[in-house]
């Protein structure tokens, strides 16, 4: 009788606990989903653009979670769950093993918001030790203030009093975005700008900055007025949304008493801040606006792109390249790399390579020459594009070349067209689609970072004239080259991203929302190497999709751009595609173990490339064990004291 009480007490607590992971797992899936923006006229907020994607992955340890929760609220339940649950993996020996190497993995690969909190008040207190004026009431005061000055910028269409606090990845986005408008004919004015909330989601520092991330509920109506006759074209009522704005200061800056940059207002004179091309104050001459003094605003994301910056790739070569220049900077790359990308856009949208020229080597530059010749009437052209990702993947420090490298990835999204070079009416405007291609940076191995001029553009190393708006690849003013790397980096080549190409030193459990869409890209690409999909393929793909919180507004956008082979690179050979899966397999064991979809989504991979369902488990076997290696090691890390 009384073994038999204990035998079944066990056979409920086991299905208790098969409920609860399976409704953990719900859990976690709802809360990975996220809104996102599908086509561009429905944006809510119009200069964010709207890139066709949420960046979020489901989150992992919801398993965990349920079980607490169960445990405080219903302790005569939870507790014999959670005792049954210790009982049965302990029963299940091998099966406790994999239990406790899928959740060490899962462990590792989220820092939970209590983590995140404590890093964000240890970081606060590293920048008040070093200013002690710093206050986050004042800085949110402060974050506000540029808000308003922003919204009034885009309103008025006059960007300049934003220019002094922005970095030029910012600046080049907004200028390109309103001269489109300029060109359309209209304004979008913005009316009733509710700021509901603004708070400090994070704060992290690099090897020269402090970052804090401030995240904006706010609301703002929109309309769109005709420049000519002033009438209405188009109204939107908002509803509340959240952005992410991130600001940079050099460490080590002190908190002015009187207001800065982001009230408008020089941080050296205290007079109304007008910066000349150099980033100087007009009326003290003084050179305010690089991050030196004061905080730059380097980066404006939508809520469904945001991800942790606590949450960071370890990057192949950087640790080299700090070596040899200790000015040197990931994010001001990438702040280069996207005022690069809408260079690109503007020479796109204005069908003339002039705005490259100062950027990009002419081995870049030259192949879109032809394709802009002046004498044809239609040129080819993008319309709505918008930048979901940018990062920086490897470093290259002394080629043999003569040249240090730097290879950034670039996830974008918009459409093909062609635009008549008189009227820029658009024609064969082809369907949205997103790309992930790989920008090659490259510089003379000579040539440091000069700091100062970091979110500026750099002068002329012969005459010290500034070239913000420069359209020649020489300085205008003493005729020196400025293009071939010898100043600055610049663009050299744009190919497709080819993701096993930067597995070499890839470490790190945490799991960048990232790489959901590399493992997504790589299996729709796969599936459309033979040029076709059918309908159970594409039940898989947007299965594994909903899974990882990638909507199917974007899985769709992937699609159309795997069909021009666009989307990603496909392995060329066998051990390419080895590198590919093991990277697959890494993305889809990150939150501890992979499900059924996704492991027949490895398989239907592998099978293309003729790997047997036995080479697959092994590939998947060996991650598993790497990654728990690595989420041991993290968590050792990372522990909170
Ligand atoms: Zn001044
Ligand atoms: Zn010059």
């Amino acid at each position: 009788m009384k073994k038999r009480g204990i035998f079944f007490n066990l056979i409920f607590v086991l299905l208790i606990i098969i409920v609860l992971l399976h409704s953990a797992q719900l859990f976690a899936r709802a809360g990975g989903g996220h809104s996102y923006g599908g086509s561009s006229h429905s944006s809510s907020h119009s200069f964010s653009g709207s890139y066709g994607g949420s960046r979020s992955g489901g989150g992992g340890g919801g398993d965990l979670f349920v079980l607490i929760m169960l445990l405080i609220q219903y302790p005569y339940i939870g507790i014999p769950v959670i005792a049954g649950g210790i009982l049965f993996f302990y029963l299940m020996g091998r099966g406790a093993n994999n239990y406790r190497i899928n959740s060490t993995i899962r462990k590792a690969s989220g820092l939970s918001d209590a983590q995140e909190k404590m890093l964000k008040e240890q970081n606060l207190a590293k920048i008040k030790e070093s200013d002690p004026n710093f206050s986050e009431d004042k800085f949110i005061e402060r974050a506000k203030s540029s808000f308003m000055i922003v919204q009034k910028c885009w309103s008025d269409q006059n960007l300049m009093p934003m220019k002094p606090f922005t970095s030029n990845g910012v600046f080049s986005r907004f200028s390109i975005q309103i001269d489109i408008q300029k060109e359309s004919g209209f304004r979008n004015q913005l009316d009733d700008i509710t700021i509901l909330d603004a708070s400090i989601q994070a704060v992290t520092s690099d090897n020269i900055y402090d970052r804090i991330d401030v995240m904006f509920t706010a609301m703002i109506n929109d309309k769109d007025v005709d420049l000519k006759t002033g009438k209405v074209i188009r109204t939107n009522e908002s509803s509340p949304f959240i952005e992410f704005w991130t600001f940079l200061r050099r460490r080590g800056a002190k908190t002015q008493s009187k207001s800065g940059l982001l009230e408008g207002k020089c941080p050296n004179c205290g007079g109304d801040i007008k910066i000349t091309e150099s980033g100087n104050c007009e009326y003290c001459n003084a050179f305010v606006s690089s991050g030196e003094y004061d905080w730059v605003l380097t980066e404006i994301t939508q809520e469904e792109e945001y991800s942790s910056p606590y949450l960071q790739q370890n990057i192949i070569g950087l640790e080299d390249m700090m070596k040899k220049d200790i000015d040197f900077n990931v994010a001001v790359i990438e702040d280069k790399v996207s005022t690069i990308f809408f260079r690109i856009v503007r020479a796109n949208y204005f069908g003339d390579v002039k705005y490259i020229k100062e950027v990009s080597h002419p081995n870049f530059y030259n192949t879109l020459s032809t394709a802009f010749n002046p004498a044809n009437e239609w040129y080819p052209s993008l319309e709505d594009v918008a930048v979901g990702a940018v990062e920086t993947k490897r470093i290259t420090v002394n080629g043999s070349d003569g040249y240090d490298r730097v290879e950034v990835m670039i996830r974008w999204s918009g459409s093909y067209c062609e635009r008549n070079r008189r009227t820029k009416e658009l024609r064969n405007v082809g369907e949205p689609s997103i790309r992930t291609q790989v920008y090659t940076l490259i510089r003379k191995s000579d040539v440091k970072t000069p700091g100062r001029y970091n979110f500026r553009t750099i002068p002329c190393r012969s005459c010290g004239a500034p070239l913000t708006q420069n359209t020649e690849d020489r300085c205008e003013y003493c005729g020196a080259v400025i293009n071939d790397g010898s100043r600055d980096w610049v663009l050299y080549a744009v190919d497709i991203y080819r993701p096993y190409n930067y597995n070499v030193q890839y470490t790190g459990v945490v799991k960048s929302s990232e790489e959901n869409y590399v493992m997504l890209s790589a299996m729709i690409s796969a599936m459309l190497s033979d040029g076709v999909i059918d309908e159970r393929e594409k039940d898989m793909i947007y299965r594994a999709a909903q899974n990882r919180g990638i909507p199917p507004a974007v899985v769709s956008q992937m699609i159309e751009s795997a069909k021009r082979r666009e989307l990603i690179a496909i392995p060329s050979n066998t051990e390419e595609a080895r590198g590919m899966l093991a990277s697959m397999a890494r993305v889809a064991l990150a939150d501890g173990k992979i499900s059924g979809a996704e492991y027949k989504l490895l398989l239907n991979f592998g099978a293309k490339y003729n790997f047997q369902k036995a080479d697959i488990d092994i590939i998947i076997n060996n991650q598993r064990r790497l990654l728990f290696q690595e989420a041991k090691e993290i968590i050792k890390n990372t522990k909170i004291k």
